[in-house]
Parts: structure tokens; C-alpha cells; sequence
């Protein structure tokens, strides 16, 4: 039988990760970042709000599940597993890692985060997709989760993962041989994104794949080490460079978007850096009470079984605190946020979509009972004792940590939130999204 439907446009998901809607606005109309001025040319644009904490695996695994932490279950960079008692570390800082026991961490962060922490009540886009027969590729993007299994290449890394069919991860798993280069040394020169960049060149010009997300990591990188404004000096043009290439690869814009519906978005913004505070203090007296995973601009302080305070007790410590712009907790179905010394309904709150992120972060099973948002200029020090004082994070409620640019390219939606994006996706392929989160 013949259909007169036509199949749906394939389409790339770019995420840049940390860049501002400032950068991105600031790149299109200084005409310093030509294609992403071609692309904004052709699109429509806005900015949408992420989800919290503004951390990179939270924000990652929301871009490519479309739910909120409190059904994909990632709760920060850094946290307490209550099942194992330990704390997880996804890389706050390399002496973090280190602290919370090297090869533990890595395990955690390439393998586990997909395999175990990501629940399986949230479908992965490359789930949803594949299963109804597109075929789904995902170079770097830390939220992975597939049907195919991948071994990897690397002598000691035994472990099996599953992502999509077209599946490549800092060449630590590969699907193809693409012939792409990597190397670990030189990130401050954009050598991860150069091999994002060398993978997604490969995949473009061979045309294999229904939908792809290309990840490029670099420019968060600048941004902490140089700060929101200093970023855009540094690193625009190479994200400008990196994304020319999928252009080039198709055979120019034009081509490029003949054959591609587009979307790119970054996952969390940057605020800057002035001074840096620790957590710990306000509890030391608590040990073996409480557990405490601080990083970036955000905090989660847990309760131990045999802790004799609650989450109230733990909020009136951080009174004083300058470090600390508000914290949530839960009291019974409702969420409240204190201030200044202050109780009132979270929904009170004025940043960014600020009752559903504090709602969906709270909901989560691996969430601290009480949420630590910083204050503007702030840095919590994280359990290697590192910051960024002097350059820039994110992670907490604020709106320079919590806008982000969106922007569509024929595809036939709105989205106002980093969750509206697998959503759009699943409608721009005729498919029905699963019954989780979405
Ligand atoms: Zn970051």
C-alpha cells in the first residue's frame, strides 16, 4: 500500500552547555558566531527555563527524558545515595572526584548514572524513538539511555553500556569508527568538542541517523574558568566552528536545513563567581545525622536514619548564612522556602517557574530533605575543597543560572521549558510519547 504521508524531517538537538541567552543573543547580533546568526536567521527563538538544580546531569537527563528530577531521579552533580550510604560524585571537580574515591566516581559517572540512577519510570528520547523505528544518535550528552549495548574499546573499562544504535561517548564508547580525534589533554582548547565535532562531520555526511543530539561541552568550561561575560570573548566563535561543520558536512546552511529540523538550547545558564562559603559548619555538630553534597551554587543537606532534627531544624541553621539566597523543603504535601528568617509557600518564590522546579526537585527520591539555592555571587565549596571564585557557576534558582536560548527550526512547537523538548520531538516524528513524565 502507498501513503501520501511524507516521512518526518530529520532533526538535530545541539546543546551548549552553559551558555547564556546573553551569549547566545550576543553571538547572533554581533556577527561574531555567523552560523548561529544563519541559524536564528531561520528559527524562532526564546528563552526557556531549566529545570533544578541548573546542574548539568540533572538538566541533561530533563533535555533528553523531557520529565522533571522527580521522575528521572538525578538529583545533582553531587549526592547521597541512601540505598548504598555513600556519596555519588558525577565530577563537581577533579579533587571531588578524587574524594569520593576515584575510580568509584568514574564508574558512577560513565556507567552508573545511566544504568542504575536514571530511573526507569522516564523514557529516553533514543527509547522512544528506536522503538518505533527511527534510528537515534548521541555524541558526549551524558544522559544516554538506550536499547543497544556498546562495549567499550578501553582496556580496564569492562563494562557494558546501553545507549542508541549510533552511540559515542568521549571515545570511550563507539558505535562506528568515525576516525574522529580525541583528546583528554587541551580541553581549555576545545579538544572534547573538537571530537564532537570529528564524530558529528561523520555521521552528517554519511546522513545516518533519523535524529541526533550533539553535545558540546567546552564552552561551560570557559565560562567557569572565565565567568558568563568572559566566555563569550573565549569560547563563542569555537561553538560558532563546531557547529559549522555538521553545515559543512551536509554540503552547506542551506543543504543542512533542507534536510534537518533543528533545536538548540542550552541546559542551565552562569552567574558569576565573587566569594565562596562552605555548608559544612552549620551542621558539625550533627555528625552521623546529616550528609551534606554541596557544589556550584547548590546544596542538598539528608537526614540519617537516626537524626534526632528535621528539615526545619536543619533551614533555621542557615539563617545567617550570606551564602544562602533561600532553601526548600517539604512539610507535608506543601513546599516551603525560608528567607531571611522566614517560612512562606514556595510557590511564593519569584525566580523562574520557581513552584514546578522546586516541586519536581523535592519529589525527587534522591533529593536531600532540604535544598540549599545560593545567593547571588556566591559559590559553595564542594567536597574536594574546589570553587571558581573569580570565573563562574550555576546551580540555583536564579534567573542567570536558570534561562537558557531555545531555539526551533521547522519544528512545529513552543517550548518554554528544557522538559518541552523530547515532547516536540516525539510530535515532530508522529510519536506517542510514553505514559512517564511526559
Ligand atoms: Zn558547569
Amino acid at each position: 500500500m502507498t501513503s501520501s504521508i511524507r516521512p518526518p524531517k530529520k532533526l538535530v538537538l545541539i546543546v551548549v552547555d552553559g551558555m547564556t541567552p546573553d551569549a547566545f543573543e550576543h553571538a547572533v547580533s554581533s556577527g561574531r558566531a555567523p552560523t548561529l546568526a544563519y541559524l536564528a536567521a531561520h528559527g524562532e527563538y526564546r528563552r526557556a527555563t531549566s529545570v533544578f538544580p541548573s546542574l548539568t546531569p540533572v538538566c541533561l537527563s530533563s533535555i533528553a527524558t523531557g520529565a522533571g528530577p522527580d521522575v528521572h531521579h538525578i538529583p545533582s552533580l553531587a549526592w547521597w545515595n541512601r540505598q548504598e550510604k555513600r556519596i555519588v560524585e558525577y565530577g563537581s571537580s577533579f579533587s571531588a572526584l578524587r574524594k569520593a574515591g576515584f575510580s568509584q566516581a568514574v564508574l558512577d559517572t560513565i556507567v552508573n548514572m545511566n544504568e542504575h540512577h536514571l530511573s526507569r519510570d522516564a523514557t529516553t528520547v533514543y527509547e522512544a524513538l528506536e522503538d518505533a523505528g527511527f534510528v537515534a544518535g548521541a555524541i558526549n550528552i551524558t544522559c544516554y539511555r538506550g536499547r543497544h549495548r556498546h562495549v567499550s574499546n578501553v582496556p580496564g573499562l569492562r563494562r557494558a553500556v546501553h545507549g542508541p544504535s549510533r552511540f559515542f561517548f568521549y571515545n570511550l564508547y563507539e558505535s562506528d569508527r568515525t576516525g574522529a580525534p580525541f583528546s583528554g589533554r587541551g580541553r581549555k582548547g576545545g579538544s572534547v568538542d573538537a571530537y564532537a565535532a570529528g564524530v558529528g562531520r561523520w555521521l552528517v555526511t554519511r546522513d545516518g541517523f533519523d535524529f541526533l543530539v550533539y553535545y558540546l561541552s567546552d564552552y561551560d568550561l570557559a565560562s567557569h574558568a572565565h565567568g558568563p561575560l568572559g566566555a563569550m570573548d573565549v569560547a563563542l566563535e569555537r561553538v560558532d566552528a563546531s557547529i559549522r561543520v555538521l553545515l559543512d558536512a551536509a554540503g552547506g546552511p542551506d543543504e543542512f536545513l533542507d534536510r534537518y529540523a533543528v533545536i538548540l538550547l542550552s541546559d542551565h545558564g552562569q552567574t558569576a563567581v565573587e566569594r565562596v562559603a562552605r555548608l559544612e559548619p552549620h551542621f558539625a555538630d550533627l555528625h552521623g545525622q546529616v550528609v551534606v553534597t554541596a557544589t556550584n551554587r547548590v546544596g542538598q543537606v539528608y537526614l540519617l536514619p537516626d537524626a534526632t532534627v528535621d528539615a526545619a531544624d536543619l533551614a533555621r541553621r542557615l539563617d545567617r548564612e550570606p551564602a544562602v539566597e533561600v532553601t526548600v523543603r517539604r512539610e507535608g504535601d506543601e513546599a516551603v522556602a525560608r528567607r531571611g528568617g522566614e517560612d512562606f509557600p514556595a510557590r511564593e518564590l519569584e525566580h523562574p517557574d520557581a513552584a514546578e522546579r522546586v516541586r519536581a526537585a523535592l519529589a525527587n527520591p534522591n533529593a536531600g530533605e532540604l535544598l540549599v539555592s545560593a545567593a547571588e555571587g556566591w559559590e559553595l565549596i564542594d567536597l574536594g575543597g574546589r570553587h571558581h571564585e573569580g570565573g563562574g557557576s550555576h546551580g540555583s534558582l536564579v534567573a542567570g543560572d536558570s534561562f537558557v536560548p531555545l531555539l526551533t527550526i521547522g519544528v512545529d512547537a513552543s517550548p518554554a521549558r528544557i522538559t518541552d523538548v523530547v515532547p516536540a520531538v516525539l510530535r515532530h516524528f508522529g510519536v506517542t510519547p510514553g505514559s512517564a513524565g511526559n
